[in-house]
């Protein structure tokens, strides 16, 4: 048996299927030494553990942002038209700065200290396309002590000059780094990262395919994002019956990728991404700030698909999963406790970690985070107009402490 750690005290909040709010009011986690959940309960254990006393706020399972880019954090709130002209216009030049050691380390940096900051505990994101700069983000990541999964970006055609590469060592790079980085301490993995089809030939698109399956590892991109790049989309690969298609044909889909937007899709594309599990990367902030379009919450309920929340910094202005919540619910009319578990739970199951994180449980790790929403509602309120309020109002100012494993990353 595990020597047991730490007690913390609180009010212990998790989302175990969606709509279903878990209470305990006045209850207690115990961590032990590998940072595991060994026991829950009411009231006080008896041992002599350390305790950290949280009474009067909540601890939550910490959220999960399935998708984001780390080089794209200075970039955020740039106004272009859309998608292709904000990429043109801000972000391809900002990503070409990562060539540079030192830009790479320092924003990767101060990437996980403001996810950890806003509560975040796992986060998937891309790198830009230079195979040092992504290294340096998994050490960064590594250090933080968070959970992450992150992949070198691919573009090797249809891009700048100055960020397209060769399709060999696009993968040779990726592979490398999958060598070296994919399942390190049980809390780094890898996605293989073609940008988006628009940058892809189609050989890139089927050999990252092929790798995916060969080293079992995660795929991420983009689809069906805005209107302008799914009519390119259209033109460059006019064998394929769609874009979903053609991610299809070319072995993109599967139970572990993980695709971004995901707005304009016909039902056969609906349909394709059920049939193979593929999961998506709802990004409400970024849609509304690109007006990309709706993604349809309803229609990929009824599908069964399982989505997550994506923060996709920097077309995302912000981190904050309750500003997030607040925007899909402006976009798609759900309440506060179905917010909460796509934000916990529901990344959790679309990055196939839920049997680790994503609910409070004993066997689980012990990834939380402390909220102290006191400057928003006067003490003794229902958990449903607690969580209302979070959502409306909250940032990451009610954001208290971050704990993965049982550490605690960020606090204040
Ligand atoms: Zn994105």
């Amino acid at each position: 048996m595990e020597e047991e750690k730490l007690i913390i005290k609180g009010r212990i909040v998790d989302f175990p299927s969606r709509g279903e709010v878990r209470e305990i009011k006045e209850g207690y986690i115990v961590v032990d030494d590998k940072g595991k959940i060994v026991r829950i309960g009411a009231g006080m254990p008896t041992a002599q553990d350390e305790v950290v006393d949280y009474t009067g706020m909540l601890i939550l399972p910490g959220f999960v942002d399935i998708h984001s880019h780390i080089p794209q954090l200075d970039a955020r709130g740039k106004y272009a038209k859309d998608l292709l002209d904000w990429l043109n216009r801000y972000i391809f030049r900002e990503e070409k700065r990562f060539e540079e050691e030192a830009i790479a380390r320092e924003v990767s940096g101060r990437f996980f200290e403001e996810v950890l900051r806003n509560g975040i505990t796992t986060v998937m994101a891309l790198s830009t396309v230079h195979k040092r700069a992504t290294d340096i983000a998994f050490q960064e990541a590594e250090k933080a002590g968070l959970r992450a999964i992150i992949g070198k970006t691919m573009m090797d055609y249809n891009s700048p000059e100055f960020l397209k590469e060769d399709t060999d060592q696009a993968l040779k790079d990726s592979i490398e780094l999958i060598e070296k980085w994919h399942g390190k301490d049980g809390r780094l993995f890898y996605a293989l990262t073609p940008r988006f089809a628009v940058t892809s030939t189609e050989e890139l698109l089927r050999r990252t395919g092929e790798a995916a399956r060969k080293y079992d590892v995660y795929i991420q991109t983009h689809l069906s994002e805005s209107p302008g790049e799914v009519e390119l989309v259209e033109m460059m690969f006019p064998s394929y019956r769609s874009y979903t298609d053609l991610y299809y044909r070319t072995g993109i889909l599967g139970p572990r990728s993980v695709m971004a937007h995901s707005i304009h899709l016909l039902d056969e594309e609906f349909e394709l991404l059920k049939k193979t599990e593929t999961k998506v990367a709802h990004c409400p902030a970024a849609n509304l700030f690109l007006h990309s379009g709706r993604m349809n919450l309803k229609k990929m309920e009824d599908y069964g698909i399982t989505l997550g929340l994506g923060s996709d910094v920097g077309a995302g202005p912000y981190f904050s999963p309750f500003q997030l919540m607040r925007d899909m619910y402006y976009l798609n009319q759900l309440s506060p406790s179905e917010a909460f578990h796509y934000a916990t739970l529901g990344g959790a199951r679309a990055l196939s970690l839920d049997d680790k994180i994503g609910t409070l449980e004993a066997g689980k790790e012990a990834d939380f985070v402390v909220i102290d929403p006191s400057d928003l509602y006067p003490a003794d309120e229902s958990i449903d107009e607690i969580l209302s309020q979070l959502m409306f109002r909250g940032d990451d100012r009610q954001i208290r402490a971050t704990y993965v494993r049982g550490r605690r990353l960020y606090g204040k």
